[in-house]
């Protein structure tokens, strides 16, 4: 029954998915009333039901069987059939002592786990693979490629996934692409050549973090080609990344970018505002920083573009607090400190604002600037006025002509007003909140 489900699902879902999300689900049981579904993770279950993959099983399950069928989806890892055996260390036999069969494990950093790592919409696909593969090494996820721009958790969730799979008793040699070219190189030069790879294949996985370094590496991308197909074909498991998509890899042969697109890829893209405030939040808690509340809304929301820049801005209010002995970092001080890396956008203008928060706020644009003194414009006028100065660079002033020739006092005097409105009126905080975001958007 679940066969045909998902030969259902196959003419919907790309093969990406397929692969990915499906592909590790199986079935435990099965009768007239329900059929219960195995699946290696829970961090994948929620993501079927998130993506609304399991409510498309439901419905097909429905349909192909009967309307009142139960579909149950239960945490279990696979009974291991015959192709599916985990890897093992092939180059030495099992019964020597664990300890001694797998070589010491390279180049993992203690913080990169998954459990410091935050999952939002931007990331958690990935998040959800390199949890899979760690489970279930070598299985259908082989190689695991993940790619994307820089600062986006390429080399935590690749290490992550390092610890994940020496928890499970496996060897893990964790190479970036610059230091396989390196130690390959130095292999050369040395007596014992050969060494190198013999050194490798005894681990019982192989990750390889920026791979675009090997571009024009000839005689080192030959090395890894071996070594892929010796690793693929014993099932033991590889993971890569890059920050392109591999086959628009420059350089690279090939032979070794079909191999990378084997397996899964997946991109890993930029954390949108919610999971920036998370980030922030697990950074802070991780660095023994006290933030007051609103400080990590600010810091998400002006700091953007990746998660190593949220990571430093929290490092220099850290440094900061310490020089001068801050317990308690509040807002004004995070301002103060971050004020040189948070640039005033400037593609956002004044007649953008007053135009976003005229169409949010259901009044007219010339209202805004107009002398309408009623509640709901006067509001909209003043959060207008706010977001002018919090994004652009015009001097009061300059806000108070474009606001239909009003003073600069008048000026500071919405601008305060909103603050505090912000404080205790959940409605008008939410509806700044929501432009703050459109105008984020707009930039990113
Ligand atoms: P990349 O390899 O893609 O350039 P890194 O993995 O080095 O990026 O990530 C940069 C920094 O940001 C690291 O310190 C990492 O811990 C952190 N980081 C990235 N994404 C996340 C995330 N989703 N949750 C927690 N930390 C993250
Ligand atoms: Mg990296």
């Amino acid at each position: 029954m679940w066969n045909s489900v998902i030969q259902e699902l196959k003419k919907t879902e790309n093969s990406n998915i397929m692969r990915a999300f499906i592909n590790p689900l199986f079935s435990v049981k099965e009768s007239e009333e329900e059929i219960v579904i195995g699946c290696p993770s829970k961090q994948l279950i929620q993501y079927l039901e998130k993506n609304g993959i399991k409510e498309k099983i439901y419905q097909i399950a429905k349909d192909l069987f009967d309307p009142d069928i139960e579909i149950k989806f239960v945490v279990k890892a696979k009974e291991l059939a015959e192709d599916m055996q985990p890897p093992l260390p092939l180059s030495e036999p099992v019964e020597i002592p664990k300890s001694k069969t797998a070589r010491k494990s390279t180049h993992l950093l203690s913080d990169y786990t998954f459990s410091n790592f935050v999952s939002g919409p931007s990331n958690e696909a990935v998040y959800a693979a390199s949890q899979l593969v760690s489970k279930n090494p070598g299985s259908n996820y082989n190689p695991l490629c993940i790619y994307g721009d820089s600062g986006l958790g390429k080399t935590h969730l690749l290490q992550s996934i390092g610890h994940g799979l020496i928890d499970k008793k496996l060897s893990v040699c964790c190479l970036s692409g610059q230091q396989f070219i390196n130690e390959f190189v130095k292999s050369l030069s040395s007596n014992v050549r050969g060494e190198f790879r013999s050194n490798i294949l005894k681990y019982d996985s192989l990750l390889i973090d920026d791979v675009q370094f090997l571009a024009n590496a000839g005689a080192s991308q030959d090395e890894l080609f071996f070594l892929f197909n010796e690793f693929h074909s014993q099932k033991k498991q590889i993971a890569i990344t890059s920050d392109k998509y591999p086959v628009e890899l420059k350089n690279i042969d090939d032979r070794l970018k079909t191999r990378f697109s084997w397996g899964v890829v997946l991109e890993i893209k930029p954390p949108e505002f919610e999971t920036r405030k998370a980030i922030v939040l697990k950074k802070a808690q991780l660095y023994n920083l006290k933030l007051e509340s609103d400080v990590s809304d600010f810091i998400a929301q002006n700091i953007r573009n990746n998660v190593r820049e949220l990571e430093s801005a929290l490092r220099t209010i850290q440094i900061m607090a310490d020089l001068v002995g801050k317990a308690v970092i509040d807002r004004p001080f995070a301002e103060n400190t971050l004020r040189e890396r948070i640039k005033t956008r400037t593609d956002v203008t004044a007649d953008y604002i007053i135009k976003i928060t005229a169409a949010i706020t259901d009044i007219k644009v010339r209202d805004i600037t107009s002398a309408e003194r009623s509640k709901k414009v006067s509001i909209a006028r003043q959060i207008a006025m706010y977001l002018t100065k919090k994004y652009t660079k015009h001097t009061l002033s300059e806000i108070g002509d474009r606001f239909g020739g009003r003073n600069h006092a008048t000026v500071i005097a919405s601008i305060e007003k909103i603050e505090k409105i912000m404080l205790t009126d959940t409605t008008v905080k939410k509806m700044v909140e929501r432009l703050e975001r459109e105008i984020e958007e707009k930039g990113s």
